[in-house]
């Protein structure tokens, strides 16, 4: 099946290019990062991403076939927007400038996730078992920061965070129903969060 391996290939150095960008974007979405511990997951995740491109090394080498980068033209997008979302977060309360950092690296996990997936199962279906369980490996540390993120998202602080934010849609959306007359009905409050920044 040449044409199955070239292709597995092809897509491996479409990978490696990503996961390249990616540790460079990192830092600078932990440094961009105001709570705790989405600061630690995105450090966390970046050495998890170097592991990545060491492991991607290896699987070309299993594969007899030079490591050689091919630009990821939707990792470079989702890279490019990422940095307009750590822009864009000077503007932000820090609650909302962290959920959309949050929401920019889920969008790179889950276009890892998709690529780790199908390349996992095509390098067992092509026989190369060594670099199908590496390529698993990877799958399972990408998915590991997408559900860390989403944790993050969640955290008890984020949720006193939004308790004290006045838009009353976050607190009904997430309670399920009104949040207290006392905080939420007060509309003269965000034009008062606009002022305080
Ligand atoms: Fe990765
Ligand atoms: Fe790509
Ligand atoms: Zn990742």
């Amino acid at each position: 099946m040449p044409q199955l391996k070239e292709l597995l290939v092809e897509q491996l150095q479409d990978l490696l290019h990503a996961e390249g960008q990616l540790t460079g974007a990192l830092p600078k979405m932990a440094q961009a990062a105001h709570h705790p511990k989405l600061k630690e997951a995105f450090e966390k995740h970046l050495v998890q991403t170097e592991g990545h491109v060491e492991r991607l090394r290896q699987v070309f080498e299993m594969l007899g076939e030079a490591a050689e980068p091919k630009p990821c033209k939707a990792m470079m997008g989702l890279i490019e927007e990422g940095k307009e979302t750590i822009g864009e977060g000077g503007d932000k309360e820090p609650i909302a400038a962290d959920l959309a950092l949050i929401a920019a690296a889920q969008r790179v996990e889950h276009y890892e996730i998709a690529s780790y997936g199908c390349l996992h199962e095509w390098a067992g279906l092509l026989g190369y078992e060594k670099a199908a369980s590496l390529l698993k490996e990877i799958l399972d540390q990408e998915k590991g920061a997408d559900e860390t993120l989403t944790e993050v998202a969640r955290s008890g602080d984020n949720e006193e965070a939004l308790d004290v934010m006045p838009t009353e849609g976050i607190n009904k959306s997430r309670n399920g129903q009104k949040a207290s007359p006392g905080r939420s009905a007060n509309k003269s409050s965000h034009a008062a969060v606009g002022k305080n920044r």
